[in-house]
């Protein structure tokens, strides 16, 4: 996008870095069985696979469970996408569970999933190819590397650990800072007195758009991460949006010139 190079890069973790559907989707059937009795032992077969292109249409933890019920009830992804949040609505009212019932399934099943067996869900996570790599870049280079996400930050860590990146957790915004990602952007601006060169990397267009209607965050860059959990309609609008950039993994690689 320019030749310029960012003084802070903020990423995003799921969706741009890590791509933890295979755990998200497990999340996801672990409350449904909880929530719904009719539920079989097992997931029908296929019904993953139909999951994980929808997960950008899910905004909030207890959307979960109900996009499995609507595609086990046979709802088509066009159906889907057309008009989640109001079919999201009238899926869980009909079987009457609230809303907060159904996050606090998908809160616990996670959580007894992490205290149960934290290796097995750790190893529900898979890393984008170069990633890792462009990520150990950033970190030795002349410019501050923050991630901002709405995964627990230690986990984060943990993952990132593994994979033999030493990521400062204090670098590291995660559910624990109970922010909206435009308020940690703010304090990070303040923080590092930054005004301008704050890029953020994101796959979520809602997210990118929250930032974008915040008039104090008018000099952050924006960059829509192609590669993570957004739709071919998230894309087009990112593309035609003068203040949206547009970004593959094989830009993300290169040099910030390439971006
Ligand atoms: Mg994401």
């Amino acid at each position: 996008m320019s030749n310029f190079q960012p003084v802070l890069l903020a990423f995003d973790f799921d969706g741009v870095i890590c791509d933890g559907l295979l755990e998200y989707f497990q999340t996801a059937w672990r409350a449904y069985q909880r929530l719904f009795p009719d539920a079989p032992a097992q997931p029908p077969t296929g019904l993953a696979e139909q999951f994980y292109p929808l997960r950008p249409v899910i905004e909030t933890g207890w959307e979960m469970p109900v996009l499995l019920r609507v595609l086990i009830q046979g709802t088509t992804a066009t159906q889907i996408l057309s008009d989640w949040p109001t079919l999201a609505r009238t899926t869980i009212a009909q079987a009457q569970i609230e809303s907060d019932e159904a996050m606090s399934a998908v809160d616990s099943v996670r959580d007894d999933w992490i205290r149960s067996d934290l290796d097995n869900w750790l190893a529900q996570h898979r890393f984008y190819p170069g990633v890792l790599e462009r990520l150990q870049r950033c970190l030795t280079a002349d410019l501050v590397v923050v991630i901002i996400s709405t995964k627990e930050g230690r986990f984060i860590q943990q993952l990132l650990q593994q994979q033999g990146v030493n990521f400062p957790g204090a670098k590291i915004f995660g559910k624990e800072v109970k922010q909206p990602k435009t308020q940690t952007l703010r304090q990070l601006a303040a923080d590092f007195a930054v005004e301008q060169g704050i890029w953020f990397v994101e796959d979520r267009v809602q997210t990118l758009q929250k930032v974008q209607q915040a008039e104090d965050l008018s000099q952050v860059e924006l960059f829509l991460a192609d590669w993570g959990y957004n739709t071919e309609g998230d894309r087009a609008l990112a593309q035609h949006d003068p203040r949206l950039h547009l970004l593959s993994l094989s830009q993300l690689v290169q040099e910030f010139s390439a971006w």
